[in-house]
């Protein structure tokens, strides 16, 4: 009697932690998932002379050395369109222009990100003033800088080159970079 309560007991307990292997399979299929349709997480990681050949001059001085584009000369600053920018580095979906608005700045600038995960931040203490510099999170190019004297709702002005972007029209920007 012992022995078979024994038995029954060890085939339940079997029993229970195969049901508990099969869910933490099941969870982290669903982990994996999730992270197999997000572009944001595969960064991108070239030579420099590898962005020396994809890049225009102008492209590389600004988003691989930090370079910032004259004001009121960037292709994008006037510009209108409707649709998304991505990043010209690497084509990762960056602004959107419904965020786009006149600062009068003299650069395209957006009171917010499309995905602030998109963005990454650093201090630039460059120039005498404590700045914060924001770049592509994918690619690490530099973009601009972010100041807290924009419209609402965020009251956030993203500040960028137009030579770190490339426009996409609506119905265009499902398309990915390369
Ligand atoms: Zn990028």
């Amino acid at each position: 009697m012992k022995l078979i309560s024994n038995t029954l007991w060890l085939l339940c307990l079997t029993l229970l932690l195969t049901a508990c292997n099969a869910g933490q399979m099941a969870e982290k299929r669903a982990t994996c998932g999730m992270s197999e349709g997000n572009t944001m997480a595969d960064k991108i990681e070239r030579t420099d002379d590898e962005w020396r050949e994809i890049l225009t001059e102008e492209q590389y001085r600004i988003l691989r050395q930090k370079g910032t584009e004259r004001a009121f000369t960037g292709r994008y600053n006037d510009f209108k369109g409707d649709g998304v920018y991505v990043c010209s580095g690497c084509g990762q979906e960056l602004f959107d222009s419904q965020t786009k608005y006149n600062s009068g700045s003299g650069w395209p600038s957006f009171w917010a990100p499309s995905d602030s995960g998109r963005i990454d931040e650093d201090s630039d203490m460059s120039l005498g003033m404590v700045r914060i510099e924001i770049n592509c999170g994918r690619c690490g190019a530099h973009l601009g800088h972010r100041f807290d004297d924009g419209p609402d709702p965020t009251g956030q002005r993203y500040c960028v080159n137009s030579a770190s972007l490339e426009f996409k029209k609506r119905d265009e920007d499902t398309t990915e970079g390369e």
